[in-house]
């Protein structure tokens, strides 16, 4: 591997804020209120209540805001990196209605923001780290400051499920990603391991064919969890191989960078070491609900559970998007979310 594809600083091959910040970070245009700091967004505040806090910037959240302020409430959107969410880190977006050549995922983020803002939202680019939910003014803590909400609307997301092997952290953005479409330009012509079989590990081995001379899938099964349409792709493609029931165990690594992968068979437990200059990790995800610890009630997975109109047990206080049990995690699910969200906070608000 040269040194170019292991320079990954600042990709997602980084724990997935790190890769936000380098695809959104001229997202925050001069003039936000998004500037971090609790004074200048305390000030912006007046000190007043928010009719509706929404916290987390993606696509659920901005049509939170969207919808929201175009009804004529105080609205802001707390984000802890830049805004956009995992949408900002995806190169191409195909399957959301009305592009129908597809749309640039960082492009039509900034347009989702830039949209929500034309209403009067107010972004804040702050991390809300505690909550206190219980009673009908619902107070939210960043490290910069305190504020006021009559409703909140969570919309914080998911980020990748790691393998939880040795080496992956150390080989972190020097060999190992958590997003092909982020990071695979690094890899032309290299060999490539994606480990995972659903929608996304399907999804990123075709586009990672187009890069990388070789593209080992391994997934624990001994077949595929994704949709039909991708395994007809796959099978067309001559520089996918698949490693049926095995599973990453170690990830090694010489001088700092990724060199191979330790794979066991599941059949007969047989170790075996792998060449690969990359490894795309597509496991799956997990919520960003660490920071409501206790606040609101989560399912075993982490994941809030909300109802179809994305009410929580707690009055006021509603799930949008990744961030909630559902069956599609998708940019149109969390927009409709987002969208549907908002009406019910501006019911709750009239009230
Ligand atoms: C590589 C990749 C490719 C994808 N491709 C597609 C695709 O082709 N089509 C499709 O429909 N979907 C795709 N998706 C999925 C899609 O991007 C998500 O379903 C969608 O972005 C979810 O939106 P969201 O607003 O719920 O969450 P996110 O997009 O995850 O946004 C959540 C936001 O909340 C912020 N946040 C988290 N915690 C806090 C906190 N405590 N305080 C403040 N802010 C916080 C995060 O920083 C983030 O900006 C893809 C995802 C990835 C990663």
């Amino acid at each position: 591997m040269n040194s170019k594809s292991i320079d990954m600083q600042g990709g997602s091959g980084l724990p997935i804020a790190s890769g936000a910040s380098v695809a959104t970070d001229a997202l925050v245009a001069p003039g936000d209120s998004a500037a971090p700091g609790g004074a200048v967004a305390s000030e912006a505040n007046g000190g007043e209540t928010f009719d509706v806090a929404v916290i987390g910037a993606g696509p659920a959240g901005l049509t939170a805001g969207l919808y929201a302020a175009r009804a004529g409430l105080r609205t802001a959107v707390f984000e802890q990196l830049s805004p956009g969410g995992q949408l900002a880190q995806t190169e191409r977006i195909e399957n959301y209605p009305g592009f129908s050549e597809g749309a640039g995922g960082f492009e039509l983020a900034w347009s989702m923001k830039e949209q929500a803002e034309r209403f009067g939202v107010q972004i804040i680019n702050e991390g809300v780290s505690s909550l206190d939910l219980a009673l009908p003014v619902k107070q939210l803590r960043t490290p910069y400051g305190s504020y006021s909400a009559r409703s909140v609307i969570v919309a914080t997301g998911a980020r990748p499920r790691k393998l939880g092997v040795p080496g992956e952290a150390q080989l972190t953005g020097r060999g190992v990603s958590y997003c092909a479409t982020c990071d695979g330009s690094f890899f032309r012509g290299k060999t490539v391991m994606v480990v995972g079989g659903g929608n996304t590990a399907a999804a990123d081995a075709i586009y990672l064919s187009r890069l990388a001379e070789r593209v080992i899938l391994v997934h624990r099964r001994d077949k595929l969890r994704a949709t039909p349409v991708y395994h007809d792709q796959l099978a067309k493609l001559e520089n996918v191989s698949f490693m049926w029931s095995t599973e990453v165990r170690a990830l090694h690594g010489e001088e700092g960078k990724l060199v191979s992968a330790q794979v066991e068979h599941l059949s007969d437990g047989a170790l075996e070491t792998v060449p690969v200059d990359g490894v795309f990790v597509a496991v799956g995800t997990q919520p960003n609900t660490e920071f409501l610890a206790g606040a609101l009630p989560l399912d075993a997975g982490g994941y809030i559970a909300a109802s179809e109109t994305g009410e929580t047990p707690i009055p006021g206080v509603f799930a949008a998007g990744d961030v909630r049990a559902k069956a599609l995690r998708q940019v149109v699910t969390a927009v409709s979310d987002g969208a549907v969200c908002a009406e019910q906070a501006a019911n709750h608000v009239a009230i």
